[in-house]
């Protein structure tokens, strides 16, 4: 099949951007959300922070004035450790000075100067933490206090929240789902994202783990979303990431509950190339491979104190960059 006849098939799904769910760069989130949106995604997910989606909400205005295009705002927090909300840390003062920086070379949002990290700019890849020859750099947790989630709730009223989980945990996944509801913050649509991540969790033990998120969250009434995280994140290192989230669609997709499905972790330019004619997902979320296809363009445009969408040719090739990434899903 050629490229033409697949984007065929698989036309009008629904796509996400996924900002990074520990990702603060107000400035950065400000252009993506409006480079996107333009782009034509339906929804965009980003870190529960209200400064964060005063940003997006900024990007995702200027579309709606100069595109018409509107996507939904979606919060992600999470009922327990994960790796989708941590920051990497170290301390310069130590770092010897003949380094070669790996660590800055390798960092894909530009976050790391000779002032360490930029806490704001890191949205928790790990890449630098494996490029340290020297190990000297940490990860630290950094989420949501459930205390805090009901506040955060009223404060950015999304239209959306997906709530990171993991198999064994469906006690925590119950609190956050009775603090959402008791917050009274009406949504219109709530994800569950899990993955495989336990290494010896099979295909039967995630959807058994879904089919008790969707008992859970009867009670909201809302449209639901299964995420599969075919891969914790990072669609930028390679094509062949993208296998793993099909893999792991085509196995689940006979066994979820009711919902949309949507395949993430891992995905990229490349995941429509690994499905077949008669398997194709009702949508996908793209993370790190989004951001990363158009950041040169925005760290350009902030060297001249500009927003993106202030620079009207910059902006064009911005918005044709992430198109790349989704005609194959919204031709
Ligand atoms: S490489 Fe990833 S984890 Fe390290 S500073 Fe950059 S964004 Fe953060
Ligand atoms: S690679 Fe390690 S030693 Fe080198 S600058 Fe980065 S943190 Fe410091």
């Amino acid at each position: 099949m050629n490229t033409t006849q697949q984007n065929k098939i698989i036309s009008n799904k629904w796509v996400k951007l996924i900002c990074g769910a520990s990702n603060e760069d107000t400035g950065s989130i400000e252009d993506i959300c409006a480079i996107y949106s333009a782009a034509g995604v339906d929804y965009i997910d980003i870190a529960a922070d209200p400064s964060v989606a005063e940003a997006a909400r900024k990007g995702i205005n200027w579309s709606k004035k100069t595109y018409g295009k509107n996507p939904g705002l979606m919060i992600s927090i999470s009922d327990g450790k994960d790796i989708h909300f941590r920051k990497a840390k170290f301390d310069p003062k130590i770092c010897p000075p003949n380094c070669k920086r790996p660590c800055e070379n390798i960092c894909p949002t530009f976050a790391i100067s000779e002032y360490g990290v930029s806490k704001n700019k890191c949205y928790g890849c790990g890449r630098c933490i494996s490029s340290c020859p020297l190990n000297l750099i940490t990860e630290y947790e950094y989420q949501l206090s459930q205390e805090s989630l009901k506040d955060i709730l009223l404060k950015i009223k999304p239209d959306a929240v997906e709530i990171h989980t993991e198999i064994n945990r469906k006690d925590a996944f119950q609190k956050i789902s009775k603090i959402i509801k008791d917050s009274g913050v009406k949504l219109k649509k709530i994800s569950v994202s899990c993955g495989l991540a336990q290494s010896n969790a099979q295909p039967k033990d995630l959807a058994k783990a879904f089919w008790e998120r969707y008992e859970i969250l009867s009670e909201h009434n809302v449209q639901l979303i299964w995420q599969l995280d075919g891969r914790p994140m990072s669609g930028d290192i390679a094509a062949t990431t993208a296998k793993a989230a099909v893999k792991l669609w085509e196995r689940m997709q006979p066994i979820l509950p009711p919902g949309l499905i949507q395949l993430a972790g891992g995905t990229n330019g490349n995941t429509y190339k690994f499905l077949k004619k008669d398997k194709i997902p009702d949508g996908i979320a793209f993370g790190s491979v989004a951001r990363k296809l158009v950041q040169p363009l925005i760290e350009e445009t902030f060297k001249t104190n500009q927003k993106i969408y202030e620079n009207p040719e910059k902006m064009a090739q911005a918005i044709e960059k992430a198109k790349t990434l989704l005609d194959p899903w919204k031709s």
